[in-house]
């Protein structure tokens, strides 16, 4: 028999889940701050409740779906003992620490929890093409693991609530970090005139040809201590990095990731890291503050 689930946010991603649990034949009842926003999800069947308290005591699974921690703090605050030997999955993108603290929270009221982070957009929910990350309660995960991967593709990472956060967290942080990369890229092609759709068209296949063994040779090597040399030996590798911060330097380009990566360069061929590979600078890149 399936899980019967209630939905705790009915926007667009957490309409999209009210959605695939009402299409897969489950028993939804769904709750939203403004009630109207649920009203498609009650003509397809689903039943409201008129608080999060009442909707979450209607099933055994509740999801959690809002716009920030802010919202989840305000709604977990007026479920309360309502999630009394009731799981509840968070699926609001937030940090780990909140995460932690939602956890303690939920299990403070005799419920289990487990958060959760979706990569994926509202209309690709209820395919694998949707990502979804999970941690928390192995047990609470392990029961209701058939219904979370009626959602898409489903990894569980751990006991610790905050590790879902991490992986999303890691995960949308790293293309950013590439995409703002590219970005000044692309404003240089273009003040050196040339075709900057033609160019991202390139930088696309070489992304799918050469990055892929680059990123997983950097992994391990982070994993193991060991560099060798990945894109070659950094002796070799920052010399170019002069040439790279100069040209952006002549175009009035932003020079300021580039420059980084030449110093952390410098700094490892300095240090008699010359033969080994970019990875190396790994070793430089301390937290500050905070736990490691
Ligand atoms: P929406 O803006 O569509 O919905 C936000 C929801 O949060 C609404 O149900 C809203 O209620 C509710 N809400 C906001 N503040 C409060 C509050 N203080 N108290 C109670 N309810 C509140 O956002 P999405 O559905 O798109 O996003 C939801 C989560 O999903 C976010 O964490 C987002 O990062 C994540 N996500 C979204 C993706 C997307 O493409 N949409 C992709 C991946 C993740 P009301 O209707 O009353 O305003």
């Amino acid at each position: 028999p399936l899980v019967p689930v209630t939905v705790l946010g009915t926007g667009a991603m957490g309409s999209a889940l009210a959605r695939t649990f009402l299409d897969r034949g489950h028993a939804v009842t769904v709750w939203n701050r403004t009630e109207s926003k649920a009203a498609p999800l009650l003509a397809a069947g689903a039943a409201w409740r008129p608080t999060p308290a009442e909707a979450a005591a209607a099933s055994p699974l509740v999801v959690v779906c809002l716009l920030d921690q802010t919202a989840v703090d305000d709604v977990l605050a007026a479920v309360g003992g309502a999630i009394d030997r009731r799981v509840l999955v968070n699926l609001t993108s937030g940090s780990p620490a909140h995460a932690r603290s939602a956890a303690s929270r939920v299990t403070g009221w005799g419920g289990e929890y487990v958060d959760g982070g979706i990569m994926a957009d509202p209309s690709d929910i209820g395919s694998d093409r949707a990502r979804l990350s999970f941690s928390g309660s192995r047990t609470a995960y392990d029961t209701h693991e058939p219904t979370l991967r009626e959602l898409g593709t489903a990894v569980y990472y751990g006991d610790d609530p905050g590790l879902a956060a991490v992986e999303f967290l890691a995960q949308v942080g790293a293309g950013y970090e590439l995409l703002i990369g590219l970005l000044h890229t692309l404003r240089l092609v273009q003040t050196e005139g040339a075709d900057v759709a033609a160019f991202a068209e390139r930088f696309a296949q070489s992304l799918e040809d050469g990055y892929p063994q680059v990123v997983r040779a950097i992994g391990k090597a982070v994993r193991d201590g060991d560099y060798p040399p990945d894109l070659g030996p950094l002796s070799v590798q920052a010399p170019l990095m002069d040439d790279l911060v100069a040209h952006r330097r002549s175009l009035g380009v932003d020079d300021t990731r580039m420059t980084e990566v030449r110093e952390l360069m410098n700094a490892r061929v300095a240090a008699g890291h010359g033969d080994e590979g970019l990875a190396g600078v790994f070793e430089l890149l301390r937290p500050e503050k905070g736990s490691a």
